[in-house]
């Protein structure tokens, strides 16, 4: 078997790293709970225990192609933030030696928690685009859907979203529509993003994938 950590992974051309399984929610549309890859790359980290270096390895393997994608986006198989200095460290990385290349995190917004601490700041200079998990109008539909691990994830979540757009981090909330069995409310999770100043993103939940 090969025991090589797919880090790096692309779907439709465009690059997208997987630093950690690791996430504090378990929601009920996870791509995790349905199989181990994504379009035939195995994400499952078996080790996980990446350290930056590793990953920038990988990103220069392939420079030619994640170059060409113009963005590069933190989201695997789990939370990127967990992580949070192998990410700024990739990022900076990333910024000095090839600053037209955009940077987005898509997160369940629960860093803050996590780290005990705003980590918003430390990922500001480097990030063009943040995409945080809003999943919901109300904490019962967000526990409901997200499973999270964490106490007062719902509240948690908007105070992310809150933080990053403080910092000017171009900030999207975001929600996932027909999720079977639980009905979200599209229009009140849009009045809540744009009240936190945040944009607001509904994708469609795709069975079976991404
Ligand atoms: S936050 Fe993302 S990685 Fe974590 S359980 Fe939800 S969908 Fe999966």
């Amino acid at each position: 078997m090969d025991m090589t950590e797919n880090y790096l992974y692309f779907l439709d051309n465009k690059p997208y790293i997987n630093i950690t399984n690791i996430c504090t929610n378990k929601c009920v549309f996870c791509i995790r709970n349905q199989k181990n890859d994504v379009q035939g790359a195995n994400l499952w980290l078996e080790k996980d225990n990446a350290l930056s270096k590793d990953i920038i390895n990988q990103i220069e393997e392939n420079k030619d192609k994640v170059l060409s994608a113009g963005e590069i986006v933190f989201c695997g198989y789990g939370e990127p933030l967990v992580k949070i200095d192998e990410v700024v460290d990739i990022c900076k990385y990333l910024k000095s030696n090839y600053p037209d290349l955009k940077i987005r995190i898509n997160t369940n917004g629960h860093a803050n928690y996590i780290h005990k601490r705003n980590v918003a700041p430390e990922l500001a200079p480097y990030i063009d685009n943040i995409s945080i998990s809003l999943n919901g109008e109300n904490e019962e539909i967000y526990n409901k859907i997200s499973n999270p691990q964490i106490e007062n994830a719902y509240e948690e979540v908007k105070r992310f979203i809150r933080a990053c757009v403080e910092e000017k981090i171009p900030t999207t909330a975001s929600i996932v529509t027909d999720v079977p069995n639980y009905p979200v409310n599209k229009e009140r999770c849009e009045i809540i993003a744009k009240s936190l100043g945040a944009k607001f993103r509904a994708r469609e939940f795709i069975k079976n994938g991404y």
